[in-house]
């Protein structure tokens, strides 16, 4: 099992398998970085399985892939399949833009992929090109639609933005009420490479959903990140409430970038690499590694304090 520095056991590890991405998101990559990782520097899906593999071992069950856009690394389905085989019974899923999931929603459904996160900030046409610099929103209906088809399960997630999109929580809302999807709002977490300046905060969120329905806050799942609450019909969506005073109380997560840096936490600029020891073969080295950085896993984020983190959303992987 592992523990961090603060007694939290750390169950969940977040991969981001590539920083670059299709969409320049307004709060996250709004500009192409200076230079992007050289191809070279990017561990391969062997060295990576490595990790994932004595991760598992010693106590992960919750794997996400993340970038940037996973999607963008060739063959992803390659390493699903390494991680599914090994270890069926991981909670193994992909956060994605959607983009090219019309290409690859069947090829991940038959590498023993279950589960996807999308992110859909917008129904409209011109906001969702405002938020993404980039006239999306065709592409990421027929992706959702394409992994709906193939039978894998589907939550959304939204990022509510002050006079961009705060207009369409409802909307959004029903959307995914009606396809079934869970929808789950993720609080604006500011930082430096954002354009955007101001997001919704749960209350904010809340006090719009209450004006057309009535809701309770449900007990929360487990670790999860997202405090669940339910309408009248018993249908769920969540918050994602980082600005919370106990937000990070039960952090059970770990993060590894493709050039093998471990983050401890998505504020921070911490990070000590697996990349040497992981190339070595060295497994006993890569996990000394994982746990010295849990040992100093910072016990808060500093949202709360109305702080900026310098720390890009797309090389960490939210
Ligand atoms: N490209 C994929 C996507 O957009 O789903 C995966 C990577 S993206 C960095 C992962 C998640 O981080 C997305 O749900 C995105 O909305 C969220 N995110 C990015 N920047 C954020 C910010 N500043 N505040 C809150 N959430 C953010
Ligand atoms: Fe790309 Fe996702 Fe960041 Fe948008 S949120 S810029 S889609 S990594």
């Amino acid at each position: 099992m592992l523990i961090d520095g603060h007694n939290r056991k750390v169950n969940y590890l977040r991969i981001s398998v590539t920083e670059r991405c299709n969409f320049r998101c307004q709060y996250c990559m709004p500009e192409k970085p200076f230079s992007w990782v050289p191809h070279e520097n990017l561990l391969s899906y062997e060295d990576l399985f490595l990790f994932v593999k004595a991760s598992i071992d010693e106590g992960i069950t919750k794997i996400r892939l993340t970038g940037g856009e996973p999607l963008l690394r060739k063959n992803l389905h390659t390493f699903v399949k390494m991680i599914h085989d090994y270890a069926p019974s991981i909670d193994l899923a992909i956060t994605t833009n959607a983009f090219l999931l019309p290409h690859y929603a069947q090829d991940l459904k038959d590498a023993g992929l279950t589960r996807l996160n999308i992110s859909l900030d917008s129904l409209k046409k011109e906001t969702a090109h405002y938020i993404a610099k980039k006239d999306v929103l065709d592409e990421v209906l027929a992706g959702i639609e394409a992994a709906d088809k193939v039978g894998l399960k589907i939550k959304i997630n939204c990022v509510p933005l002050k006079d961009v999109n705060d207009s369409e929580m409802i909307d959004l809302l029903e959307f995914c009420r009606d396809k079934n999807y869970e929808i789950r709002f993720i609080e604006f977490m500011e930082n430096s490479h954002a354009t955007v300046k101001q997001g919704l905060d749960s209350k904010e969120i809340q006090a719009i959903i209450a004006q057309k329905y009535k809701f309770t806050k449900t007990q929360k799942e487990g670790n999860s990140p997202s405090q669940s609450y339910m309408l009248e019909d018993g249908y769920k969506f969540g918050i994602i409430e980082p600005h919370l005073d106990d937000f990070c109380s039960d952090c059970n997560r770990i993060r590894l970038t493709a050039e093998g840096y471990l983050i401890p936490c998505l504020y921070f600029e911490d990070a000590l690499s697996i990349a040497d020891a992981i190339k070595k073969k060295d497994i006993n080295e890569a996990v000394n590694i994982l746990k010295n950085v849990l040992k100093n896993k910072p016990e808060k984020n500093k949202w709360g304090e109305e702080n900026t983190s310098t720390r890009a959303f797309y090389e960490t992987g939210g």
